[in-house]
């Protein structure tokens, strides 16, 4: 962990970390350089002892579980994903907001197979149809799962949507509603107890501005 007297906040690269600048530089946590402006991984903030790092989103859960960092900004699709082992949630920022959901072509031939469905988001696509109760074969892949249905890799997908434009684009269709998804302040375990009083004033002051 870090020293008792400093603190490390890692964010997820791009919309999230846009979205959450504004949200930090009202705390005082501004970096004293542009992050888009520079290379550099590690930001000092205005704040003294607290410095940004920029993260893979992915990543972000990782380092606060082993205390790399102390606290991190991640999506809730990164988090469901994750597990939530050794981590605290403490406050939804209501930033980066989209819809997890399942998607397909409009009109599709009858199947006499398993469904097969495309994602990244493997775990929580299994727990979605064990939920239901529904058996499917997933197929994991890293990026652009539109092209999935479009070329027969599967039969549907499980992918984020904001405005739905990516959807239509390739002649896809939401069909269901896994969970809205947000960003959320996440906070290592072990960090909440030694670090309290560091911790709990950003807490308070995040879950005011993002009622
Ligand atoms: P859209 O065309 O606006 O529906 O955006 C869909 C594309 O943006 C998909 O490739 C998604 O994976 C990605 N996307 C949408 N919202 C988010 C988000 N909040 N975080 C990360 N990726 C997103």
């Amino acid at each position: 962990m870090n020293r008792s007297h400093n603190l490390t906040i890692a964010v997820s690269k791009g919309r999230i970390l846009t979205e959450a600048l504004p949200l930090l530089t009202e705390l005082g946590i501004r970096p004293v350089e542009a992050p888009e402006q520079t290379r550099k991984l590690i930001l000092e903030t205005a704040k003294p002892g607290i410095k940004l790092v920029v993260v893979r989103a992915t990543d972000v859960p990782t380092y606060v579980e082993y205390g790399a960092a102390d606290l991190g900004i991640a999506g809730k699709d990164v988090l469901l994903e994750y597990g939530g082992k050794g981590l605290y949630e403490p406050v939804d920022l209501k930033i980066a907001r989209c819809k997890m959901v399942l998607a397909g072509p409009k009109k599709e031939a009858k199947l006499n197979r398993r469904l097969r469905v495309a994602t990244k988001y493997i775990k929580t696509t299994r727990d979605y149809f064990a939920s239901r109760g529904e058996q499917v074969e997933i197929i994991k892949l890293y990026g652009s799962m539109e092209l999935a249905p479009l070329l027969g890799l599967a039969d549907r997908i499980v992918d984020l949507i904001d405005t739905g434009n990516t959807l239509k684009a390739n002649g896809l269709v939401p069909l269901e509603l896994i969970t809205w998804i947000s960003s959320r302040l996440i906070v290592n375990t072990a960090a909440m107890k030694m670090k309290h009083e560091l911790i709990k004033p950003i807490i308070n002051q995040l879950e005011q501005l993002c009622k």
